[in-house]
Formats: C-alpha cells, structure tokens, sequence
C-alpha cells in the first residue's frame, strides 16, 4: 500500500463521516498536511478538495502575455484552474475567507514548458553512454527512473514536458504518464511520442556484425504501408504525437552550409504525416541539416526539433506555415566537446552554425518553443539553463520565458489550457526569489511550485 493511500485506508476503519469526508475531495489529507506530507516523503502527491480556494498575493506577476510585470497581483485559485487575476483589492473581495498564500516577496509565472525531454534517457555523450542504456537496462528499470526524471521537473517548476521519444524504452512514456494522471507518482503534465520512427539501418544501435540483433533506439519502418501501419500502432498505445528522425550524417559543404542525409523518402514521410494527421496527432521532426529540415517542411510536419541548419529561407518557410521550432541549445554545449573528442568534430562546429540559425529564425519571427533534449544531457543539470543560452544568443528574457510559457502551450494546442496567469487556465504557477527579467538564470532557482491548484514545493511562501 502506497503512503498516499494509507490515510484513506485508516480513515475508512475509524470512522464512516470520515471517509464520506475524503470521497468528497480529490485524495485524502487537507492542503496543510499534504504539503507537510510532500515534504517527509519528498515523492507524494499533494491534494486537495475540489471545491477549495486559495488567494495568491503575487508581489509581481509575469503572465505569459504581457510584456511587463505587473506588481502587487491577486490570483484566485478554485480547485484545479485560476478563477481570477488582478489587483490584489479586487483579487481580496473577490475570495472572501480563501487561504491566502503570501508570495509578496516573490516573481510569479506560470509553470514552465519544456517541448523536448527525453525521460527514459540518462544523458549520452558518447554512443557507449547510450548503448549501455539500451543494452543494460530493463524497461522497467529505465522507467523508475524516468518517473524520477519527472518528479525532478516538476520541482525545477516544469509543470508540462513534451517528451518526444523513450529511445528503445517501448510505451514506457505512456505508463509513467498514467501513473502522473493517475495521482500514483508526482510529475509533470506530459505529452509522449512513444518510440519514434527511422529505417532500417540509420538509427543506433548498429553493428558491422550481422549475426547480432541488438535492440533499435526507434521503432524501425520502410514503406508507406507499413509507416501507416505503425502510426496507427503508436497511437492505439498512447501517442499524442508522432516524432520522426529525418536525418543523420551532418556535414558542411563548401558553402558552410550545414548538410545531411535524409533519411526517408519523401513518399515515406507523405504517409507518416498524413496518417498522423488523419488520427490527430502532430508530427515532430528531429531535423539537423539543411536537406533534413526541407524533407520535414516538404512533408508537412508541426515542429521542426535542433534545425541547426535553418537557413534564411527555410525560415521564411516555417513563419509562412506556422511551423514551431525547438532549438534544444544547451545539450550542444554539453554533447559537443565530448563528441568532438570521440572522433566527431562536427558537433562542436555546429553550435557556432545554430547559434547563427537562431538569430535568422528570430529576425524572421520563426515560432521557437523552449526545449531543451533533456536526457541527451544529464538530469542533474538545471533544464532552465537553456534560458541563459536563449537570451545570450539574442532573446530578451520576457521572449525566453514566453518560448517556455505562452509559445510552448500553443505548439501543444493548449494556449486555451496552459501557459499564461489567466482565468480559466488550470493553476499552474511557479515562483522565484529574485528577478527573471534582470537575470534569467533566476529560473534555474525556482522556489515555489503549484500544478493544477497543488502545491509541490514551497520554499517561500508565507
Ligand atoms: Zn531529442
């Protein structure tokens, strides 16, 4: 018996009122306890009844939307979702007896967006790095500590992951999701793209010998029919979108432009994204060089994922078809050297060429989402640390949070849902000490986090 069910459990022998009480809420001990709770047990999950309300005091309030802080903020929690937001006498009368949780010395924003994680992934900079992974590890063993993984974002104050592939992990993304949804373990909201597709022979692990089968970091696929076959798969097992690896083999030509091999045909990919799309699902393309990403936008994807080769025109593309793009910068600054070293110098060179992509993408007003690859690097790094690398590279810290807030939630199609301090939005809030805007790398020091009106971490409020 879990220690989250075990209140219920005694509840139920001590007395019926007691238990008619708790079937009333959305899991057993009141706010107080559940926060006291999380706190002993460091992996529970806080609740809360449905009907509870909660006055926030924000001292400064970062929406999502607009382009300043606001000061002196009230944000009115009922259950799950924010009722209201604004001046603290307004929020006041409006919440008349609520709790008040005092964030006057804090910034608050709304929890953070990450579009590409890789939870069943421990970091890789080297392919033996990866291997052992595959070669190892059980699936269930890589899938408690892809819970871990989970409940460790949720505390930095990433309140949504888009994961985009388990890299041989099967539909262990789908289970720790459940598990999340199902109160089990705590973590973050989570769209999951299950295995991945490439084709046969061009993703790891591969080997010079043909007597081994070992196992494939993707689901393997050749052929329009068989692609149709497995998007279907993949979606019947949980896939809320569809992730493709588009290509490998980078190298630059004697223009200096990034290159590489495309790994689908472009009838392949034709059926991959329209069978996704007949099933609702978006497609999200790992898509490196420039012959990557035009296949990609050839084909019709949603996101494009690194796209360190986006050239001037390639981004005039994706403005045009609203196609979102997830830079994943810092992973390079931890991958590269170590790559380069191993015999692959081109990883270190392609930092300076996305640091040039990400400046075109920006002039061009390219959508880009905040994702990190989390998982290519290791889970014990701040995944806010990308903000720093965002706004060194040319964003203002109010873009940065709002590629990881407003912008992310709609790559998701959840701007209705998530990604602002708005009412209607489910309660997704963070809070950090100092000053987001005056030093982004505050975000790597969140203190305070709230995930659909619960409470998982509470370092300052009063
Ligand atoms: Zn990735």
């Amino acid at each position: 018996m879990s220690t989250r069910t075990l209140p219920a459990f005694l509840g139920a022998l001590l007395a019926p009122a007691l238990l008619a009480a708790q079937q009333r809420t959305v899991a057993p001990p009141p706010p107080g306890q559940a926060q006291a709770a999380a706190l002993i047990a460091g992996a529970t999950v806080p609740s809360f009844p449905r009907d509870q309300v909660l006055l926030i005091h924000a001292g400064r309030l970062i929406d999502g939307v607009a382009d300043a802080p606001l000061a002196d903020q009230g944000i009115v929690v009922q259950g799950e979702r924010i009722a209201f937001v604004g001046p603290w006498a307004e929020a006041q009368r409006r919440s008349q007896g609520a709790r008040v949780i005092d964030l006057t010395r804090a910034t608050v924003l709304p929890g953070l967006i990450d579009n590409h994680t890789h939870l069943l992934l421990q970091g890789d900079i080297t392919s033996e790095d990866y291997n052992v992974q595959l070669l190892n590890q059980s699936t269930p063993y890589r899938a408690i500590l892809g819970a871990r993984n989970a409940h460790r974002a949720l505390l930095e104050g990433f309140t949504v992951l888009r994961d985009v592939e388990t890299e041989g992990a099967m539909y262990a993304d789908v289970d720790i999701k459940r598990a999340i949804n199902n109160g089990e373990v705590p973590g973050p909201r989570l769209w999951v793209a299950t295995r991945s597709f490439a084709p046969t022979g061009m993703y790891p692990i591969t080997t010079a010998n043909w007597e081994l089968d070992l196992p494939h970091g993707v689901q393997v696929v050749d052929g329009p029919d068989e692609i149709r076959r497995a998007v279907r798969e993949q979606v019947r097992f949980g896939a809320d979108l569809i992730k493709f690896y588009a290509d490998r083999r980078y190298f630059f030509d004697s223009t200096r432009t990034l290159r590489s091999w495309v790994n689908f045909t472009d009838e392949e990919l034709r059926a991959m994204v329209d069978e996704a799309h007949r099933l609702g699902r978006p497609v999200a393309a790992h898509a490196v060089g420039r012959d990557g990403i035009e296949s990609a936008l050839r084909a019709g994807v949603n996101t494009i994922e690194h796209g360190y080769g986006i050239t001037d025109s390639l981004a005039q593309v994706m403005v045009q078809r609203g196609v979102y793009w997830c830079p994943t910068i810092y992973v390079n600054y931890y991958v590269g050297p170590g790559r380069a070293a191993a015999g692959a110098p081109i990883y270190g060179q392609m930092i300076e060429e996305e640091q040039r992509a990400f400046g075109r993408a920006l002039r061009a007003g390219v959508r880009i989402a905040f994702g990190t690859d989390v998982g290519g690097f290791a889970w014990t790094e701040p995944i806010a640390r990308e903000f720093t690398y965002m706004v060194r590279w040319g964003m203002t810290p109010m873009q940065a949070i709002k590629s990881a807030t407003t912008v992310g939630a709609e790559l998701l199609g959840q701007g209705a849902n998530l990604g602002r301090v708005a009412a209607g939005r489910y309660a997704d809030l963070i809070a950090v000490s100092g000053d987001p805007l005056a030093d982004v790398s505050e975000l790597e020091r969140v203190r305070w986090v709230m995930k659909g009106g619960a409470i998982y971490r509470d370092e300052i409020a009063r």
